[in-house]
């Protein structure tokens, strides 16, 4: 198909290779394809671990809406990080944006070092530490943009610039933007890797990842490693995942929608005498520390809002379990609005000093706008709000 439609158009029209022209496709739950004599397959399919039609479904339309090549597809967003990490060699030094989705760290720290991959995690969101990139020489350089949940937002060419003349390739974790607000490939990143559990697949019903390159040499370790590991997805989640992907810009447009409404509606309490909201940070909000670097790197916001609030942990706790719309839940990116509190829940594992440290207090709320009526979920926040204080 060619690159010439828009977004929501490519993400909607995918080839169809369906005998009887089935405008959804069928779910290929099969374990085996038939051969037609030893070693001669009948299409290009032989066993679900290396190859299925609705892999190859939902990875033909994610390339095109990544600018990829190649993409691959894998059972989650950390089997998909699973296959580039395996990639990798004992002594191989990777250097991490400092502020890591927690098992992606886990993975590397707790996992892969095992067999001897070397880990350092830098705040390249300064200019000293990418800086730094050239000294270490390391093999590959991770980093996640917008970070989780401070929403700092990284120079993804400049770093892959940094890497490229380290001679090391850049991966970017592009979840929390999706493919819709953000290409990462465009600016020079290598891997884009993502888990489509999120805003890809949209309704929180599948789990699933993927890793988008331009690097042919890169879709051959990709594979490798989805049927050497077995990190392949099931036909049905995949199946699932392309169906939510035909609605992504839609969904997008409406999460966007309502973040920039909660956003300016909780600026009032930025400004109130006694303060109880110190810090808001949303990539399109104008006060954002890098919201420059959004505007060149984004093409939308996405759902996601935190907010710092100066109230006691217990008044927080119960804030976040009071509200009716809001659900108290891990991920983001599903119809239904989501409050997460990163000190007790994602960022639970690190010690008290280390949250402090990445700015994660106690008062740190994470909001992600789902599809509902804005109005309804300010409502929903004001409320519950004026009956917790
Ligand atoms: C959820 C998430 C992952 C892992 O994806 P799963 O599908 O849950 O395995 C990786 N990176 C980020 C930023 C995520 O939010």
């Amino acid at each position: 198909m060619t690159t010439k439609y828009q977004f929501s158009t490519q993400s909607i029209h995918c080839p169809n290779q369906d005998p009887h022209g089935a405008l959804t496709p069928p779910i290929y739950s099969t374990v085996s394809f038939q051969m037609k004599n030893p070693g001669k397959l009948t299409s290009h399919y032989d066993y679900t671990r290396s190859g299925n039609p609705n892999f190859d479904q939902l990875s033909h339309t994610l390339a095109k809406l990544e600018k990829a090549k190649y993409c691959s597809v894998f059972s989650s967003g950390m089997a998909a990080i699973t296959s580039i990490l395996s990639s990798l060699k004992s002594g191989d030094l990777v250097i991490t944006e400092k502020e890591l989705y927690g098992p992606t760290y886990r993975i590397i720290n707790q996992v892969f070092q095992k067999f001897g991959l070397k880990n350092i995690a830098l705040d390249l969101s300064q200019q000293d530490s990418i800086k730094k990139i050239k000294r270490y020489q390391p093999a590959l350089v991770w980093i996640e943009t917008p970070t989780n949940p401070s929403l700092k937002i990284l120079n993804i060419r400049q770093i892959a610039t940094t890497a490229h003349q380290a001679k090391a390739l850049l991966a970017v974790d592009n979840t929390f933007a999706s493919s819709f607000c953000q290409q990462p490939l465009i600016h020079k990143a290598d891997l884009s890797i993502f888990s489509t559990s999120k805003y890809i697949s949209g309704h929180g019903a599948s789990l699933a990842g993927a890793v988008c390159t331009n690097h042919s040499k890169w879709k051959e370790k990709l594979d490798f490693a989805q049927k050497a590991i077995g990190l392949n997805p099931s036909p049905h989640d995949a199946w699932l995942t392309s169906l939510g992907l035909k609605t992504l810009a839609l969904r997008q447009e409406k999460h966007q929608k309502n973040a920039l409404a909660f956003v300016k509606h909780l600026q009032q309490y930025l400004s109130l005498p006694h303060k109880i909201l110190k810090r808001l940070l949303y990539p399109l909000d104008p006060n954002h520390p890098q919201h420059h670097q959004a505007q060149k790197q984004m093409n939308g916001g996405s759902g996601i809002v935190t907010a710092e609030f100066t109230l006691p942990l217990t008044t927080i706790k119960k804030l976040i379990s009071s509200f009716k719309l809001f659900i108290l839940a891990e991920s983001f990116g599903t119809p239904e609005s989501l409050v997460n509190h990163p000190a007790t829940m994602t960022h639970s594992s690190l010690s008290k000093k280390e949250r402090q440290k990445a700015g994660i207090t106690d008062g740190l709320i994470r909001f992600s706008l789902g599809l509902e009526d804005s109005q309804d979920l300010i409502q929903d926040f004001e409320t519950t709000l004026k009956k917790i204080l």
